[in-house]
């Protein structure tokens, strides 16, 4: 039996784990009890993941057609390489660098994620590269950067054990963050006083365990924050020694936060005016740490919600303190390794933007390239409607599968079934994007590949083969690596793709992307494969000369923005993008459950991980089930304007009236293609892009069975 140091690669607590493998065969998983996100713990997802490591469903050689209408057939590497070259070589030649795409992945590993990016931005020059991120994180990174100056979240675990007051905010993080709930747990019975307020339009099992339950409408969050700023300061809670220290903006925010009285915002938001009170008040004693994730992020206010939370913790000083600020929990478990080298349609190399001319400048200099380009990407929503509109003529989707997890599925399926060229490279043949593939690479996963992965308190793991790979499968980065080489060739650009990507191990690829970070926010040039194995994992920033990570930021005050001053974003509430009428009467939430991940193409394939929940279900308030004489079983139509999907209701008094809950992990192969995503809408946020994939307006009816 080996043992092998790895991480657990479902969500962003990153936790660490010891993979047990008997030669090429993975046949245990346990906690590593030295890694500092969970100390040996693991969740039903973590400690089954071993029982995932199975071929059957797994792409292990090399696919393509030659027509859409025939059946793939297995190739050699050479071949669909070669064959996926002449296409994005003579589609680029015909109609330029922005007839090509590329869409990633969360789950990437942070050097994967470097070299998909530096190909599109440095190479072909495009920067029609965007991730599944975009649908998880990309409200957070703009909130983030419109207040504080950088996509940095400024807390860590540790945190959870020195706050008085813990308040989170659209997050099951019971069901989603297993973990830190379990040191939410465990700091409430170290702490009786320490306080627990959960906002969030479902009773989850999170919510059911709070001092404070706040079940506000869907989306209303902006108003609910405004007011408990209001009351703060009424009350006297407003710490204005640090406002004017180190903060810019105060002004306009208080007058923005003037109308919304406790009265107003119980209005909005349909919970008691006493609670608000009881809320800001709690908050505004502190020190009082925010967690929050989907139920800000997945809103077409994203970025306002995220800012208006901040702007609680900034009223308050209460930011860079053992137990405060702002804590944004990552979905997926790289999330964080892909913003930080810029793998996004709107970001560069470390935290750069590509809006400014001189971050374009300067890595277009760091790489030794003509230019990046200037024009900005498309972001996933924009990107498959402009697959749909023939603007992107080849795509190559990895590791991810957008047939399940876009929002508005009917439209993302057509412009997968319409594109002329469409590459797959995935660890599995069994996700519904797979089948629209011209051609499929078979790419390494976990327990077989070397890299980082960076989670949500900016901390650093590097993980390493605990088995060789399977079949014909090849690390990610690596396919990438060679595709470039190929594809320079063909653009007459042969030379300049060799020095670009002459990496023959991803250990070059973190030392380069390392250098990149040099002076930035998140300066990791102390950081090294060596360092990180004998030290283990480590937080950003890490600059040379220093010994350790740094566990939280801007403990002096000074922000990353211009002045050094953190920034107030005054932002007035606004509506859910769909609202409900009389013939979608119902808001729809989606979420998570807490032994599924994703679109379950690994927990799926784990029986014991249906002991949970077995089977889809729409969750349904007891009233709104007897005024429609809905029995718990009974087999209902789902519609909203873009599509419907048949499924079971269940009574369940998590659910308000006038709401309906639907987990977001059943589709593809279990649903025969119909998720809860045919019902979603693709309205994003104006700012971060990121979809509502919380709430649809939708009507429930009794199926007709024929
Ligand atoms: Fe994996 Fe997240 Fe569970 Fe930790 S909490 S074991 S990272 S799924």
């Amino acid at each position: 039996m080996q043992e092998t140091k790895s991480t657990c690669c479902y969500c962003g607590v990153g936790c660490g784990v010891i993979i047990e493998s008997e030669g090429d065969r993975i046949v245990g998983v346990r906690g590593d009890p030295d890694h500092p996100a969970n100390f040996g713990r693991l969740c039903t997802k973590g400690s089954t993941l071993h029982l995932t490591a199975r071929h059957d469903l797994r792409a292990l050689y090399p696919e393509m057609r030659l027509e859409k209408h025939e059946p793939r057939q297995r190739v050699s590497w050479d071949d669909a390489l070669d064959h996926a070259v002449q296409h994005f070589a003579q589609t680029i030649r015909e109609h330029g660098p922005d007839s090509v795409g590329f869409y990633i992945s969360g789950q990437l590993l942070t050097e994967d994620y470097y070299v998909f990016n530096k190909l599109a931005k440095g190479l072909i020059g495009t920067n029609n590269i965007d991730t599944n991120s975009r649908l998880c994180m990309s409200s957070a990174v703009a909130g983030y950067k419109a207040t504080l100056g950088a996509d940095a979240p400024p807390a860590c675990y540790e945190d959870i054990d020195h706050a008085q007051c813990l308040f989170i905010a659209g997050s099951n993080t019971a069901y989603a963050h297993p973990i830190v709930f379990r040191r939410i747990e465990d700091a409430r019975k170290n702490n009786p006083d320490l306080k627990l307020i959960v906002v969030d339009p479902r009773r989850t099992d999170t919510a059911q365990s709070a001092d404070l339950f706040l079940p506000i409408q869907p989306g209303t969050d902006v108003a609910l924050f405004n007011g408990m700023l209001h009351v703060m300061l009424w009350e006297g809670l407003v710490d204005m020694d640090y406002v004017r220290a180190h903060t810019e903006g105060f002004d306009a925010l208080k007058e923005t936060v003037r109308e919304y009285t406790p009265k107003l915002v119980a209005d909005i938001c349909g919970v008691p005016e006493a609670d608000i009170v009881t809320a800001a008040r709690w908050f505004g004693t502190g020190p009082t740490l925010s967690m929050y994730c989907q139920g800000l992020n997945q809103s077409s206010s994203g970025t306002d919600k995220n800012a208006a939370l901040i702007n609680l913790h900034l009223a308050t000083g209460q930011i860079g303190k053992p137990g405060a600020g702002p804590f944004s929990l990552t979905g997926q478990p790289n999330a964080m390794g892909g913003r930080e080298v810029g793998g996004m349609a709107n970001l560069l190399s470390a935290h750069r933007n590509l809006a400014d001319p001189q971050h374009r400048a300067e890595i277009a200099t760091f790489w030794g390239v003509e230019q990046v380009p200037d024009k900005p990407g498309k972001s996933a929503v924009e990107m498959f409607d402009a697959v749909k509109n023939g603007e992107i003529k080849a795509l190559w989707i990895a590791c991810t599968n957008p047939a399940q997890s876009m929002p508005d599925l009917g439209s993302v399926h057509e412009a997968l079934a319409n594109v002329p060229f469409l590459v797959v490279q995935d660890a599995y043949r069994n996700i519904d994007t797979a089948r629209y593939a011209d051609v499929l690479l078979p790419a390494t996963t976990w327990g077989e590949k070397e890299g980082t992965v960076t989670n949500s308190e900016r901390r650093i793991t590097h993980v390493v083969p605990a088995v060789a790979a399977p079949g014909e499968t090849r690390p990610d980065w690596q396919i990438m690596v060679d595709f470039a080489r190929r594809l320079g060739f063909m653009l007459e650009k042969g030379y300049e793709a060799l020095q670009l990507f002459p990496y023959e191990a991803p250990e070059a690829i973190f030392n380069e992307h390392r250098e990149t970070t040099r002076g930035r926010d998140l300066d990791i040039t102390g950081l090294s494969y060596a360092m990180l194995d004998s030290q283990g994992p480590q937080q950003w920033p890490l600059p040379e000369g220093a010994m350790q990570g740094q566990a939280r930021l801007y403990a002096d005050g000074v922000f990353p923005q211009p002045g050094g001053k953190a920034k107030f974003v005054s932002a007035k509430y606004r509506a859910v993008a769909e609202k409900t009428d009389a013939r979608f009467p119902f808001h729809l939430t989606t979420g998570r459950m807490r032994d599924q991940w994703h679109g379950m193409s690994r927990t799926g394939t784990v029986p014991q991980l249906f002991n949970h929940v077995e089977e889809p279900m729409l969750a349904m308030n007891a009233d709104d089930m007897a005024r429609r004489q809905l029995q718990n079983g009974d087999l209902v139509k789902v519609s909203s304007r873009r599509g419907n999907l048949m499924l079971r209701v269940k009574e369940s008094d998590e659910v308000m009236p006038a709401q309906a809950y639907i987990p977001m992990h059943w589709g593809g192969q279990f649903m025969n293609g119909a998720g809860v995503n045919a019902l979603t809408l693709s309205n994003f946020d104006p700012v971060s892009k990121q979809p509502e994939l919380k709430h649809a307006a939708i009507k429930v009816e009794k199926a007709e069975l024929p």
